[in-house]
């Protein structure tokens, strides 16, 4: 029979959290977390949904730094982990609460990392929420694939899967695809992220990556999935990420159309 940590993740999260989504990458450094993070900012804007950011990228967790709430600590309560707020309707639960400080790595071995996402995934206790999005392990993982597998019976949306334009990124995506495929969750869409570079004097665009951007539109085309749109490199979104904010709420920041069309995709 099924799995009872698996039922018991389900129980949890099944109904008392209307919409599960992944936010997955093929590799690190690429902008998952910033779109994960950005996502929950602005699904949560306007005291309009009951969000929840779970960060379980075990290879570098951003969300606390990048929600503004790093020097925070979880506490325990008889109906589990309770997440830290950012704002009233917008819980956050990561990995790098865990740590010591923030300088310390995580050299945890792959049991403990797969025991301490299924906790996560188990024991928080985020009450009811509209919208749970999970920073996923990148590349298909060990614990990136447990992560799916312990949630098989949690009526997950999708993934959003992050990449940026060069085909060795790419590559590792097409491989992310089809892990999802296997696994039956469903791609609710590719971004490409990184995609050119707005200058800020002249506003003209320029490619950064060979072999330029517009690759994730044709991957998503040759692949059959959803292709949501680019976001060019910017620094209001790194400025953002540093100082914990939403991207959308600071000034001078509509070169990011990836971010719009992502915000109106899931809104
Ligand atoms: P990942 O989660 O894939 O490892 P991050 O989201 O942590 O990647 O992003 C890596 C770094 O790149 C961060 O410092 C982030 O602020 C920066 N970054 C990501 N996307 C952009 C962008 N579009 N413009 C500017 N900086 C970005």
């Amino acid at each position: 029979g099924p799995d009872p940590d698996v039922l018991a993740i389900a129980r949890r999260l099944k109904t008392a959290v209307k919409h599960k989504i992944l936010v997955l990458s093929g590799k690190g450094g690429v902008g998952k977390s910033t779109v994960a993070a950005q996502l929950s900012l602005a699904l949560s804007a306007n005291h309009s949904l009951d969000v929840g950011l779970l960060d379980v990228d075990v290879c570098g967790p951003s969300a606390p730094q990048m929600l503004g709430v790093s020097d925070e600590e979880v506490r325990m309560s008889n109906s589990g982990w309770s997440p830290v707020y950012v704002e009233e309707n917008l819980g956050v639960m990561s990995i790098g609460f865990m740590l010591p400080t923030k300088d310390d790595a995580i050299i945890w071995r792959g049991v403990r990392k797969t025991g301490l996402i299924k906790q996560f995934l188990r024991d928080v206790d985020w009450g009811e929420l509209d919208y749970l999005i999970v920073d996923a392990p990148p590349g298909t993982s060990d614990e990136h694939i447990s992560l799916v597998q312990m949630l098989a019976e949690s009526n997950v949306d999708g993934a959003l899967i992050v990449t940026t334009p060069q085909e060795v990124s790419l590559i590792d995506v097409r491989k992310e695809i089809n892990f999802c495929r296997k696994s039956g969750t469903r791609v609710l869409g590719v971004v490409e992220n990184m995609a050119g570079f707005v200058c800020q004097h002249c506003q003209g665009c320029t490619d950064i990556f060979f072999p330029s951007s517009g690759g994730a539109e044709r991957m998503c085309k040759e692949m059959d999935v959803p292709y949501l749109g680019k976001i060019p490199l910017d620094p209001s979104i790194s400025r953002a990420g540093e100082l914990g904010r939403s991207v959308f709420q600071e000034e001078g920041n509509a070169a990011s159309p990836g971010v719009g069309a992502l915000r109106k995709l899931v809104a």
